[in-house]
């Protein structure tokens, strides 16, 4: 068995047995390791601050043949605040979900750890939760070469849109009427939307607070960016059946 350090953030956990638990961490340099964390289910545990949901940590890891298993953790940023809200705590469920899906084991993607540590910092500090949803999916897309076409021009036929532009997840971007029509799925956006879009692929997360977004401009634009992300990863995610729960009351 190697010993090795990394810093990382708790994505996911799941009991195993009656006091240990499996983690799912994205980690600095090492992608997604799942690992387990021995005893945490117990009080008093040496390792269950550092385990804890959305924690930023350093972590010691002794590698294992199937999972990892945790030594040491000692907390960088809990984000405690985000777990006593229901609300921040459903938004970055989803994230963290999200997150797990387009991170690889064993494959390290520095950029996507920063985005979610930049986007846990926003969200336990700041109120508009949506905003800053909208703001990760925008870039998550981006970090990982996804980036939809946001454009004046039909990414199918190249015609100029005048007047009314569909989004298609399928097609990767912008569409007009004509082109629409064979894409049952495609449905229609405002030029507005479009704007706050590209707006957010340039803009950085220190920039959101000088965004004012009507609630239809925010709405649509979850619209286009979910569609798109649920079509790449073709499943709905678990946490967002929470998230639908929690926006109904
Ligand atoms: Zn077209």
């Amino acid at each position: 068995m190697s010993l090795y350090t990394t810093e990382g953030i708790v994505l996911k956990h799941r009991s195993m047995g009656e006091a240990d638990k499996v983690l799912t961490i994205i980690t600095r340099d090492g992608g997604k390791v799942r690992a387990v964390a021995s005893g945490v289910k117990r009080p008093r545990n040496r390792l269950t601050g550092g385990t804890q949901l959305f924690t930023y940590s350093d972590f010691l890891i002794f590698s294992g043949k199937n999972l990892d298993r945790i030594s040491q953790c000692e907390i960088k940023h809990s984000f405690r605040k985000i777990r006593e809200d229901l609300y921040k705590f459903a938004y970055a469920s989803y994230i963290a979900e999200l997150t797990s899906e387009f991170v690889m084991e064993g494959i390290s993607n520095p950029h996507l750890f920063f985005l979610l540590l930049k986007t846990l910092y926003n969200l336990e500090k700041e109120d508009d939760v949506e905003l800053i949803t909208c703001m990760f999916e925008t870039k998550l897309l981006l970090v990982s070469g996804l980036c939809p076409h946001i454009d004046k021009h039909c990414i199918v036929c190249g015609d100029s849109i005048v007047a009314q532009p569909f989004f298609s997840a399928r097609e990767g971007g912008v569409i007009c009427k004509k082109c629409a029509v064979k894409d049952t799925s495609s449905f229609k956006v405002s030029l507005e939307t479009l704007k706050t879009l590209n707006t957010l692929l340039r803009i950085k997360f220190k920039a959101l607070k000088g965004l004012n977004l009507t609630k239809k401009e925010k709405k649509e634009t979850r619209q286009i960016l979910m569609s798109f992300l649920m079509y790449h990863i073709d499943k709905k995610l678990k946490s967002m059946y929470f998230l639908d729960k929690i926006m109904e009351n």
